[in-house]
């Protein structure tokens, strides 16, 4: 496996070794029935249990109560930004909190279908900070009240989140959805983008408590209901097979490392070393502040934003075989996701990378 690179890109992101070496095992002919799950009926009994053990896992690591669905669907996370609105939004009125590119996307969409109120917002500080929960002013009577859990270009994560007061809580958890133990019952929905914690691009997980179902309006176009995906599950249509089997394996995978809680542990060891070796080394800065940094995406700079001493660390990166910490085309800098499947060990050799670079180039 020498010739794997170092793989910090943000999503689509690295996956662990284990599970593309049975995903490997598997690919031609799964588990002796003669062919590969890409090949499989959707409504095949071998895919049905796929499927089944899937869900069951996902409920197993994520801790989710029983009058929660559980959903694979389609479209990523940004169809999601539009399905949240076409479901919840029975008085057309919504709450946001606004920290960053990912929520800009989701108050457009729901603008068109509610009216909005930002309730808290981080655009002031260029959201390199969150705003804080308990100067929160959410409305009563909003139909949900939304967040990003982790905001993937600008580096921070809501480390508690609001009681809304009987207003469900929707969350976007694409970017760090089971990389700690969470208390589901805070949320009414869920959802992530499987391809930066879960598995590969193609497949959105949503988590939803079972009462909001009935809200949606039968005039939504059925692909958009989340009850009729519920009603039939997930295979309203056909589901995004492969995705839901790769879940499956990294759903077993977070098992064999001890759950969620050790995963957590692992991660907050894992961000710990990179946020030193950033704060310890005068050549580099961290612009998020402290309290509100992202165990996922670590978002930092060269001191004075020196963007041609930025590009060459990227290029001597590339040439001892690590990827993808350019930042986001919108803010620059540099950025290293490390989610769940990015071995500690990987992070320490970018560490020494980064003490060499310092040495040469501070
Ligand atoms: C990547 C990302 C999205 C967009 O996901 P798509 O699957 O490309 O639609 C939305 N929200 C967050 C927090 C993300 O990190």
């Amino acid at each position: 496996m020498s010739n794997r690179v170092i793989n910090f890109n943000a999503g689509p992101s690295t996956l662990p070794i284990d599970v593309l070496t049975e995903a490997q095992s598997d690919l031609l002919n799964y588990q002796g029935k003669g062919l590969s799950v890409m090949e499989m009926s959707h409504r095949s009994q071998e895919f049905t249990e796929i499927l089944e053990t899937t869900e069951r896992n996902v409920r197993d690591v994520f801790h989710v109560p029983n009058n929660y669905k559980v959903l694979f669907l389609q479209g990523g996370a940004t169809q999601q930004f539009a399905m949240i609105p076409m479901n919840l939004s029975t008085s057309k009125k919504a709450d946001y909190i606004h920290t960053g590119s990912w929520t800009k996307k989701a108050i457009a969409e729901a603008k068109k279908m509610s009216t909005v109120s930002i309730v808290g917002s981080s655009e002031d500080q260029n959201f390199l900070s969150l705003p804080s929960l308990t100067e929160l002013t959410s409305n009563n009577d909003a139909d949900y009240l939304y967040l990003c859990a982790n905001n993937t270009i600008f580096g921070t994560q809501f480390k508690h989140f609001p009681h809304s007061n009987g207003v469900p809580l929707v969350a976007d958890m694409s970017s760090d959805i089971m990389s700690r133990v969470l208390d589901i019952n805070q949320f009414g929905v869920i959802f992530a983008g499987a391809q930066k914690n879960l598995g590969p691009s193609g497949v959105t997980l949503v988590i939803i408590r079972e009462d909001l179902l009935d809200r949606c309006d039968e005039s939504v176009p059925n692909i958009f209901q989340y009850r009729n995906h519920a009603k039939n599950d997930s295979c309203y249509n056909t589901p995004p097979t492969y995705g839901i089997y790769m879940i499956g394996l990294m759903m077993k995978w977070i098992q064999g490392q001890g759950g969620l809680s050790v995963v957590q542990e692992k991660n907050e060891l894992k961000a710990k070393l990179l946020y030193d070796a950033i704060d310890n080394q005068d050549l580099y800065y961290c612009p998020v502040e402290a309290s509100v940094r992202s165990d996922m995406n670590v978002v930092f700079r060269i001191k004075n934003n020196h963007v041609e001493l930025e590009n060459l660390f990227v290029k001597e990166a590339k040439a001892a075989g690590i990827i993808g910490i350019k930042g986001h085309r919108s803010v620059g800098g540099l950025r290293a996701s490390i989610y769940n499947a990015q071995p500690l060990a990987n992070i320490q050799a970018f560490v020494d990378f980064m003490e060499t670079f310092e040495k040469q180039h501070g």
